[in-house]
């Protein structure tokens, strides 16, 4: 258990020497010009006596200039943890002798195969793999299961299975073919998920409205050194070469998408707990057990629409139309800003007029606090590799 108060996502370039077609950002395969100095970022983080987990993240942080012994600096007091593709053999291998395992938390190596296979780079990332866990540190190989890679995932698994190298999926969180995933995934998949647990909290939460200590204890750095709030909320709260305001205490989201670790960070009331443990169990393939989740939302909060609205989607998944638009109805009667829910209605009542020109099918709702979306909410379609 790493001993930290505080923790930054830092974004430490756009930067990146692969250039993946579904990348959430066009990188740019260039050399980093201006680099944050090691003396403003240490002054900024030893200012107090709060132990920083820095997580860096790009782009490609292992392209950043000295970036061994930024590393080598920052772990002298701090904690950090690196999102890489796993490429630059050099560095690794720099980064493998001079770095303690014991201030790292996990590093996280994206699989990117088809970028890989395409740069004939699969050993490279076989070898650099196990030169940092001989050296004894923990990495953790991400696959985003995004749709069009489904059918080739059970082999790239068993391959690097066979090559010492267990792979974790992540669920695609964007919009694919008209569909918005994870919530669309097939059975099969979230079988796979099943297998994985923390997959199912994954996703793309709404908790507008909900306390979240991200700003106080949680923030995110941009390459010029600009902190915001958290990935999701770009309020910014200062720049580390002048003056950086925390906030004090948790405040509540003030956005509609949290795609960064906000559940680690909100204060959840017993039925929102519930819910979330629904939605991790739906998106793993337990959906029985998430409709009795989300049935304990509705003991806590008997008005928690989102969670009439996802036991309706099951009801009607289960043919069972006339249960399910009771459940849409009164979703919408307590909620009736939220479009979703009057989407889902009008979806059941085509359905039950035997309208079967209809290809469309309800949605999962993840507002976490609905009654506080006092607005026309909507999914925006971006699409993000994690
Ligand atoms: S997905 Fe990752 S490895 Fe691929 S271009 Fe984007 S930052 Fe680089
Ligand atoms: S819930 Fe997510 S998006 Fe909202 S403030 Fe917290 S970390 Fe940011």
């Amino acid at each position: 258990m790493l001993n930290y108060n505080k923790s930054m996502i830092w974004n430490m370039t756009r930067n990146c020497n692969f250039q993946c077609s579904y990348c959430y950002f066009p990188h740019k395969n260039e050399k980093i010009t201006n680099p944050i100095t090691f003396e403003s970022l240490l002054n900024f983080l030893n200012k107090n006596d709060d132990v920083w987990l820095v997580g860096m993240t790009g782009g490609e942080p292992f392209i950043y200039p000295n970036f061994v012994s930024l590393c080598e600096q920052l772990t002298k007091k701090h904690f950090i943890g690196v999102d890489t593709n796993l490429s630059l053999s050099k560095e690794i291998k720099a980064f493998a002798e001079k770095i303690s395992p014991s201030r790292v938390n996990d590093i996280y190596a994206s699989l990117h195969i088809e970028e890989r296979e395409k740069r004939n780079a699969v050993q490279n990332f076989i070898d650099n793999y196990h030169t940092l866990a001989d050296a004894g540190f923990t990495i953790k190989v991400n696959y985003v299961l995004h749709p069009t890679m489904e059918a080739r995932y059970p082999k790239d698994v068993a391959f690097f299975k066979d090559n010492g190298i267990p792979i974790t999926p992540r669920p695609f969180k964007g919009i694919y073919n008209n569909l918005k995933y994870p919530q669309n995934y097939s059975s099969e998949i979230k079988n796979i998920f099943a297998d994985h647990p923390t997959a199912g909290t994954k996703m793309v939460f709404n908790f507008r409205g909900v306390d979240c200590k991200s700003g106080q204890t949680f923030i995110r750095m941009e390459p010029d050194g600009t902190i915001f709030r958290c990935p999701g909320d770009r309020t910014v709260l200062g720049n580390i070469h002048e003056n950086v305001n925390l906030y004090a205490c948790a405040t509540p989201c003030n956005v509609n998408r949290c795609p960064c670790q906000g559940i680690n960070y909100v204060k959840l009331n017993p039925a929102e707990g519930w819910f979330i443990e629904g939605m991790r169990l739906f998106l793993t393939g337990a959906e029985k057990n998430a409709a009795n989740a989300f049935r304990q939302t509705l003991l806590y909060d008997s008005e928690h629409s989102s969670a009439l609205n996802n036991i309706g989607v099951f009801a009607y998944e289960n043919k069972n139309y006339a249960h399910a638009k009771r459940l849409f109805e009164q979703a919408h009667n307590f909620h009736p800003q939220v479009p979703l829910f009057k989407q889902n209605l009008e979806i059941v009542k085509n359905t039950l007029e035997g309208d079967k020109q209809l290809s469309i099918h309800p949605e999962i709702s993840e507002i976490v606090r609905p009654s506080v979306v006092n607005y026309e909410y909507s999914v925006t379609p971006e699409q993000s590799t994690e």
